[in-house]
């Protein structure tokens, strides 16, 4: 697909970022693209169309900006899995570990109902451990989780695995 090309060019990449030796995949750059943004959003609608999913689930942040435009293309719902503390609700949440600590992912009770069929955004997956968090959160209440899906994927890290069985959706690997 010609497309997956074009928006894997207009990724920026920042060394540095935001700790020394880290390389920084930049998506700010590909939404000033409106054709790469415009194609990353459909071949996720493309792809998640007539699969009777009904909750497009975003991980804070970059997953808001990925997220709403799948959900209401698909006619699913929104659903926020936020940083601790943000959401005003009642919320179920999920410890996770990150290089050095922990993290917590929370998400409004209520949000979503068992059997539900979710899809998971976000805009990269690295080791895993964000996208893992999200599934014990969501598969906690009942939903099922038909795959997870991100724009990119630094596959030396191993992310996949870390998913269990769940399905991966990447349109960008990179190295
Ligand atoms: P993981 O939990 O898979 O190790 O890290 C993935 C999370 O960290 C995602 O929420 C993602 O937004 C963020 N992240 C880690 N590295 C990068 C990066 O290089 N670029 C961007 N845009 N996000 C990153």
């Amino acid at each position: 697909d010609d497309r997956v090309s074009r928006i894997s060019s207009t990724i920026r990449v920042i060394p540095d970022f935001p700790k020394p030796g880290i390389l920084f995949q930049d998506i700010t750059t590909l939404l000033l693209d409106p054709k790469a943004f415009k194609d990353t959003i459909d071949l996720f609608v493309e792809r998640y169309r007539d699969k009777n999913i009904n909750v497009v689930a975003g991980i804070e942040a970059r997953g808001f900006i990925f997220g709403p435009p799948i959900a209401l293309a698909i006619g699913a719902k929104f659903v926020p899995m936020r940083k601790p503390k943000k959401l005003p609700g009642e919320v179920i949440s999920e410890e996770y570990s990150l290089e050095y600590g922990t993290d917590t992912m929370e998400m409004h009770v209520g949000a979503v109902q068992p059997g539900e069929r979710a899809v998971v955004v976000d805009d990269l997956i690295a080791t895993g451990g964000t996208l893992n968090a999200a599934i014990r959160l969501l598969e906690r209440v009942g939903v099922q989780v038909v795959e997870c899906a991100c724009v990119i994927e630094l596959p030396e890290l191993k992310g996949r695995d870390r998913l269990g069985n769940k399905p991966l959706f990447v349109l960008v690997s990179s190295t």
